[in-house]
């Protein structure tokens, strides 16, 4: 039977970018060598890691002045760099949900945060809107996709103060003004790679404020100074990242990611909208066209477990909703197809019919 692969994260990648993944790993380019046992410094591994910068930069249209890197330590080590790099005094933060509260939790170990707005209050259903970003702080965050809760914030915010963004998991799936930015970040295995590397897109400038010394290893200058070489890089997850945006780029790029995203995502917001078992859990006008929750309907709630085992006896994979919500979850990143959504549509319409 055919999967369908909605896990949220590690998550879905082009069939055809794990399987040139696995070929570089047996015999990379015919070099009678995997490319696990061959020197990140060597002439075969430099061209994998210039040609991934360089792509993610083309297809972002990222503007000079800025850098990509590649680190480790996943985006949750990202909530702590950035403010070892850029927290002086006092920063703002969003406070969009569970991973927006992580960053604010590492924050604090270095200045002041002032969270500019929340929704705690109604369990993170939805993106504050009525908020000013403060002047006197040194930068401002936020979380584009909130992976768990199912709200996005599909636009780049106007600032006089510089502003970082953790878009773990909805790089790629939207053209960005990269140019609104100082720094964004991201693990990334939801939408660009496999585990294992994480991409951060630094303003060059914007580095070196603060007076603290920083580690060697937690300096972002370290790692744009020497080409995301100064260590080891995590070689697989960067060859295969490489793979990936390969194949953003042959089938249209950001562009066409983002029209591929809201046509899947339309047709699931429409049936859990049409079907009368199923509710959405976010605002309308924030819901996400990655990550896109569910639950039954007050009047069907005992069905939630039966919906689940049906559904997985179809192929879905991955669907039930993370703890904090409940219900269920269909990730739909760049490598779903329009056919599975319409896979998971059916199996709800069929599990209507028969109740
Ligand atoms: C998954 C996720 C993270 C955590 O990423 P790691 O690479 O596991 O540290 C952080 N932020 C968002 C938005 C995520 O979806």
């Amino acid at each position: 039977m055919k999967k369908y692969n909605f896990n949220a994260g590690p998550s879905i990648l082009p069939r055809e970018v794990i399987e040139k993944t696995a070929q570089a790993c047996l015999d990379l380019n015919g070099i009678g060598l995997s490319l696990m046992e061959i020197s990140h410094r060597s002439k075969d591994f430099q061209p994998i890691m210039d040609e991934a910068q360089s792509l993610l930069k083309e297809l972002l249209d990222v503007p000079a002045g800025y850098e990509v890197v590649f680190l480790g330590g996943g985006a949750s080590l990202q909530f702590c760099q950035v403010p070892y790099n850029y927290l002086e005094h006092k920063a703002a933060y969003l406070n969009t949900g569970t991973w927006a509260k992580k960053a604010m939790k590492e924050a604090k170990l270095f200045g002041e945060v002032v969270e500019v707005a929340s929704s705690a209050d109604k369990n993170y259903t939805y993106i504050p809107k009525d908020f000013e970003i403060p002047t006197d702080v040194d930068y401002f965050h936020f979380t584009s996709n909130n992976t768990i809760f199912g709200t996005e914030i599909r636009k780049d915010f106007d600032a006089k103060v510089p502003v970082i963004c953790d878009m773990s998991s909805d790089i790629l799936s939207r053209p960005v003004d990269v140019s609104k930015y100082a720094l964004i970040y991201g693990g990334a295995q939801k939408n660009l790679s496999m585990a294992g590397v994480t991409f951060v897109i630094i303003k060059s400038d914007t580095l070196g404020k603060v007076s603290r010394q920083i580690p060697t290893m937690l300096d972002y200058r370290t790692h744009v100074d020497k080409g995301s070489m100064f260590n080891t890089p995590p070689v697989v997850p960067i060859y295969c990242a490489l793979m990936n945006l390969r194949w953003v780029k042959e089938h249209g790029g950001v562009k066409e990611m983002e029209r591929r995203a809201l046509e899947r995502s339309r047709i699931l917001y429409d049936e859990i909208d049409r079907n009368k078992l199923f509710r959405g859990t976010v605002e309308p006008e924030d819901r996400s066209v990655m990550n896109i929750c569910f639950v039954m309907s007050d009047e069907y709630k005992e069905l939630e477990q039966d919906f689940l085992a049906y559904a997985t006896s179809k192929g879905m994979v991955g669907i039930k909703g993370h703890r904090s919500v409940g219900g269920f979850r269909a990730s739909c990143y760049n490598g779903m197809s329009k056919e599975g959504v319409e896979a998971l549509v059916a199996c709800m319409k069929d599990f209507e019919a028969n109740h």
